[in-house]
């Protein structure tokens, strides 16, 4: 057999070292060769493995002692045969780094707060707008009762019995040992023997609470609001999450959105579209007068500049883009019915409407 290394020579401790150092060599032997952080590298294992025994022998009293008297020889004797297999290391290993980062089952630690979500529906024009709407939040507060300890005032929760404070309890399953959450407390390691009346030991209690949000002009459907400390309230001592207000904008009778800019669409009669005329335009505020030219054909987009959205953050305004629609009437009085027919007369006279007719014939005949 091998001349086995000293475990304090691979710690890198001295022989009298207390366990304090022993468990921060300990950490740093670990942290160094875990190999996570090393991996296909068979050297790094070895020496995470053998600094895992080391630990595992140190850290016990009772067999740093023996240890101590007898060297290896005197653990096999003491019935410590190393480590069976590595679940024994990562075992030992979860222990120490639970404790170093703490994130261990020891007693409650800090909880952020979860984020909230709020869905806000608003109408076109509120969006567009932007105005300041007053939520009401069904949310869960710190009792301000038991500062959100759970416990009745005046009381500490006690160190769970079960797990002695752990959070945790190790079953054995032949060779593995199991470290499980301890049913009696949860893994908190505190049990509430009298609980706060007004929140009955959960440290928070439900609210309906009023925020007064400012929904910002121009707001598009989807838009996320984040208001930073509004979620939930953390727990013991976390910080709180955040309100996250998802707006759904409802669609108008009047206007549709097409990125900044606002489209509105615009009926006007054939007779204004062939001879131009003023008419009026709606748009979020009072309606504007617009000019439309002789001649506009139906389906024309006029574009209205700076009369759209805005842009979040911003003065700068989208256009308003205004589509005429040219109505053809569907009933005509016994005089329109004569003027348009006298009009389609003077149509087919014209000369050259002719030459153009006659073009056109010709290209049919010359297809057909
Ligand atoms: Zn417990
Ligand atoms: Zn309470």
């Amino acid at each position: 057999m091998a001349q086995r290394k000293d475990f304090y020579e691979i710690l890198g401790v001295p022989g009298d070292a207390s366990e304090e150092e022993i468990k921060k060599a300990y950490r740093r032997m670990a942290m160094k060769y875990h190999p996570d952080r090393n991996p296909d590298d068979p050297q790094a294992e070895v020496r995470f493995k053998e600094a895992a025994e080391a630990y595992e022998v140190l850290r016990d009293p009772q067999k740093r002692a023996h240890y101590d008297r007898f060297g290896h020889e005197g653990l096999n004797n003491s019935g410590f045969q190393g480590f069976r297999n590595t679940d024994d290391i990562f075992s030992t290993f979860s222990d120490i780094f639970g404790e170093f980062f703490g994130y261990g089952n020891r007693g409650p630690r800090p909880q952020a707060g979860a984020d909230l979500r709020y869905n806000l529906t608003l109408s076109f024009r509120d969006a567009a707008k932007g105005r300041e709407i007053e939520l009401e939040l069904p949310k869960n507060e710190t009792c301000e009762e038991c500062s959100g300890s759970g416990a009745a005032p005046g009381t500490r929760p006690e160190t769970c019995q079960q797990c002695g404070g752990q959070g945790q309890i190790h079953q054995s399953q032949g060779f593995f040992r199991l470290a499980v959450t301890c049913p009696i407390c949860q893994g908190q390691g505190e049990i509430i023997t009298t609980p706060c009346r007004t929140c009955h030991g959960r440290g928070i209690v439900r609210k309906i609470r009023e925020l007064k949000v400012r929904v910002p002009a121009g707001v598009d459907n989807g838009s996320r609001l984040r208001l930073r400390g509004e979620g939930e309230p953390g727990l013991y001592g976390g910080p709180p999450g955040d309100l996250f207000v998802v707006i759904h904008v409802q669609e108008d009778d009047v206007f549709r959105r097409q990125g900044q800019n606002l489209v509105v669409k615009k009926e006007i009669s054939f007779v204004d579209a062939a001879l131009g005329a003023r008419i009026e335009v709606p748009t979020l505020d009072d309606p504007v007068p617009m000019d439309i030219p002789k001649g506009t054909q139906s389906g024309h987009v006029f574009q209205i500049s700076g009369m759209g959205l805005p842009h979040l953050g911003s003065s700068h305004r989208g256009d308003l883009l205004v589509e005429v629609q040219v109505m053809i009437p569907t009933r005509l009085t016994g005089k329109q019915e004569e003027l348009l027919r006298e009009f389609a007369r003077l149509e087919d006279d014209r000369p050259m409407k002719k030459v153009k007719r006659l073009f056109k014939k010709a290209k049919d005949a010359v297809k057909g």
